[in-house]
């Protein structure tokens, strides 16, 4: 119905808080999911729960950390157009973003946070423009490799195969505009306090234009 009673009540509605898609990108072991974290506990908001045909490593939860799903599962999904965006990453195992909790969170007004890598980002930046993008950057590739084996989730080889997609993933980020900042997890609070400064800006910004 497009009547008078409804323009007149949506002339009434408070003004919409627009919400915010935030896409945290970089590479494996640099702290995203360490800083997507810190930045919940500080400002709220939901993450996007991924699906992913990798193997569950120990101490992930199916459902909270990935859907963890068969390559049919996952090709059915894609099939069904239910990803936002999806890649292969470290060209073995897909992961995809489920469409429709974005859409939910966003319709909501609320923060949402998707832990995604750049093959990724630029389909949302393409798909969603209005995405606030965030690269995460080691402070050098020694430390970059410390973490990746203090973490102890992987295997040796699978911690080699992190390590020299690194600096293909940072390359690919810095060669194009597509992130809108980067940040350096050097000191892990700095980082988070820089996060938060330039996503709280954001949302200011989108709620003054409307
Ligand atoms: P990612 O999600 O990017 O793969 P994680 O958040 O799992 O990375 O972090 C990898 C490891 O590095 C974890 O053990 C985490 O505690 C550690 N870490 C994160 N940020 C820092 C930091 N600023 N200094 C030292 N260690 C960090
Ligand atoms: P991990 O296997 O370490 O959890 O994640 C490996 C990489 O996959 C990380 O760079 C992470 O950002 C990326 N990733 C996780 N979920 C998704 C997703 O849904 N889509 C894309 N494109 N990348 C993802």
């Amino acid at each position: 119905m497009n009547g008078p009673e409804t323009s007149y009540t949506d002339a009434m509605s408070p003004p919409r808080n627009p919400g915010l898609l935030l896409v945290i990108s970089g590479p494996s072991g640099v702290g995203k999911t360490t800083i997507v974290h810190r930045i919940r506990e500080r400002l709220g908001g939901r993450f996007s729960v991924s699906a992913t045909t990798r193997p569950r490593s120990e101490g992930e939860v199916d459902g909270v950390d990935y859907l963890f799903v068969s390559t049919e599962q996952f090709d059915a999904m894609k099939q069904a157009g239910e990803f936002l965006e999806d890649a292969e990453v470290f060209g073995r195992h897909a992961y995809g973003t489920p469409r429709m909790p974005v859409a939910q969170v966003l319709a909501a007004g609320d923060l949402i946070m998707l832990d995604i890598d750049v093959q990724g980002a630029i389909q949302v930046r393409d798909r969603m423009p209005a995405a606030f993008m965030l690269f995460i950057l080691p402070p050098s590739d020694a430390e970059l490799r410390n973490r990746l084996e203090a973490r102890g989730r992987e295997d040796e080889e699978a911690i080699n195969r992190r390590f020299s997609e690194a600096r293909r993933e940072i390359d690919l980020a810095t060669s194009r505009v597509l992130y809108d900042a980067f940040i350096t997890n050097d000191n892990l609070d700095r980082a988070v306090d820089e996060a938060c400064r330039l996503v709280t800006a954001r949302r200011s910004a989108a709620n003054i234009k409307g």
